[in-house]
């Protein structure tokens, strides 16, 4: 399998290429050159198979050229080993019409470890193999941080740097990356906010001598190895739920637009669905493209979900890729009108044949805790503020009879005590691996939002 880029600027890169730089050159994103289709019966077969072997068998086409079955199967043995549940990501039923997507039994208790974790160990093998060394560096706003941490603390090629706004994270979110013991991890509380860590993390990589000096490399929400690892959980929850014969509509608390790009990649590849409903909080950009075709960044909002809180969506541009024809010129064009206010979605996009599966749907912070308050009382189950935006949009868009929902539990509830306790009166508590971690001592380091005085410390470090 190769890739592509979508603006057009690459054709042919390898999945090593894809999975070290992230990003194309011309600033596309990475997609396979075309969706491969996963033969019935093998899908057939996924019920009742353990996870890591779904995930084996998802993932085979795209990384062909670099491992074979076996050894992307004991990949995956290990990521998935350290998981708190033994179905890896359990479906349970809340309703009659509707199920629960656990993607919470990771380490980090947020889905983000579903591909991270992977990840981390494919990172390892193929650097490994390479002799290669590399320092993963990312900007977070909490729980790709955390999930990074986890996913690389230990690992012998590799070290991880992660910055974070100081004093805007939570407490929970802080302790996951401080209290990594590891001589490998590195963690850089930044005088400044999300935005400045963010740009500080580009303009390194934008520095040649510097990226080449440390092998930077990074795994933020647009690495195509994220998506496909992502698109494996849609197959397994299918099979449980026999999805394959009466297929399921799934429903997707939406930011970065990565879990539901994973969704659709799973429906490219072969997988019936009846529908893919993007949930947003107050940030509502997705539902203003989808429903009157406008995308149209405004002003972030703060909310209960703030993993969500995002205006520019990264990984939209892989739709629009996929949907517009695959062309890149014309995606390069419309990524250039965001920076002079958005642009009209394009004709081909709003009439293609795939266009209905997708619909959309906005809870602002009352619906949120609206939301998290009547499943609560009509079910006994603690949701969290991500996870109820997409409770909200099932109770509020109306599908066919005899369809169920899936709704994707993104994160565990004991994450964001304060949103759940003012909305349903229970205080979640952090099982019992992560509550023993609060009480660890913590290591960082103290940095201003200065690139030349982040990047000599970051030198001295992975040195
Ligand atoms: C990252 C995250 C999201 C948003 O996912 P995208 O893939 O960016 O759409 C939602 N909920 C939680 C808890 C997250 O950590």
């Amino acid at each position: 399998m190769l890739y592509v880029s979508s603006r057009g600027g690459r054709r042919d890169a390898n999945f090593a290429d894809v999975l070290f730089d992230g990003m194309a050159p011309d600033g596309g994103l990475y997609l396979p050159q075309s969706w491969p289709k996963l033969d019935p019966a093998l899908v057939s077969s996924f019920r009742g198979m353990e996870y890591s072997r779904i995930a084996a068998h998802v993932m085979a086409p795209y990384t062909e050229n670099v491992l074979d079955f076996e050894e992307l199967l004991d990949l995956t043995q290990q990521a998935y080993a350290g998981f708190d549940h033994q179905a890896v990501v359990p479906v349970t039923q809340a309703s009659p019409d509707c199920f629960l997507m656990e993607l919470f039994h990771g380490p980090t208790l947020a889905f983000k470890d579903l591909a991270m974790q992977f990840i981390g160990r494919l990172f390892e093998h193929m650097l490994a193999k390479q002799q290669r060394k590399a320092t993963i560096i990312g900007a977070t706003s909490g729980d790709t941080g955390a999930a990074a941490v986890e996913a690389f603390r230990g690992r012998a090629n590799t070290n991880v740097v992660i910055l974070y706004p100081k004093n805007r994270v939570s407490d929970v979110q802080r302790r996951q990356m401080t209290t990594a013991g590891e001589r490998n991890v590195h963690v850089l509380a930044v005088e400044g906010n999300f935005d400045d860590c963010q740009h500080m993390v580009k303009q390194m990589f934008a520095q040649r001598s510097f990226a080449d000096e440390v092998g930077l490399s990074g795994v933020n929400s647009i690495n195509w190895a994220r998506v496909m690892a992502q698109s494996v959980y849609y197959f397994s929850s299918a099979a449980s739920l026999g999805g394959l014969q009466n297929p399921l509509r799934f429903v997707v608390p939406t930011g970065n637009f990565g879990d539901i790009f994973a969704g659709y990649v799973a429906h490219r590849m072969g997988l019936p669905m009846a529908g893919l409903v993007v949930a947003t909080n107050a940030n509502d950009i997705l539902c203003r493209a989808f429903r009157d075709g406008e995308y149209r960044p405004a002003h972030v909002h703060e909310t209960l979900s703030p993993a969500m809180d995002i205006q520019v969506s990264s990984n939209f541009e892989r739709l629009i890729f996929d949907f517009v024809g695959r062309d890149g010129g014309k995606v390069a064009g419309l990524m250039q009108a965001i920076e002079q206010g958005g642009f009209t979605m394009p004709r081909e996009f709003m009439d293609h044949p795939s266009r209905p599966l997708f619909e959309a749907h906005a809870a602002d912070d009352m619906a949120i805790t609206a939301a998290i308050g009547r499943f609560y009382a009509e079910t006994g189950m603690v949701i969290d503020p991500h996870t109820a935006t997409g409770l909200h949009a099932h109770h509020h868009s109306p599908k066919p009879d005899g369809v169920v929902d899936v709704c994707l539990a993104c994160a565990h509830p004991a994450k964001f005590p304060e949103a759940v306790e003012a909305a349903c009166g229970v205080s979640p508590s952090l099982p019992h691996h992560l509550a023993r971690r609060m009480e660890e001592p913590e290591r960082e380091h103290l940095v201003p939002a200065d690139l030349g005085q982040a990047m000599a410390l970051i030198r001295s470090l992975v040195a």
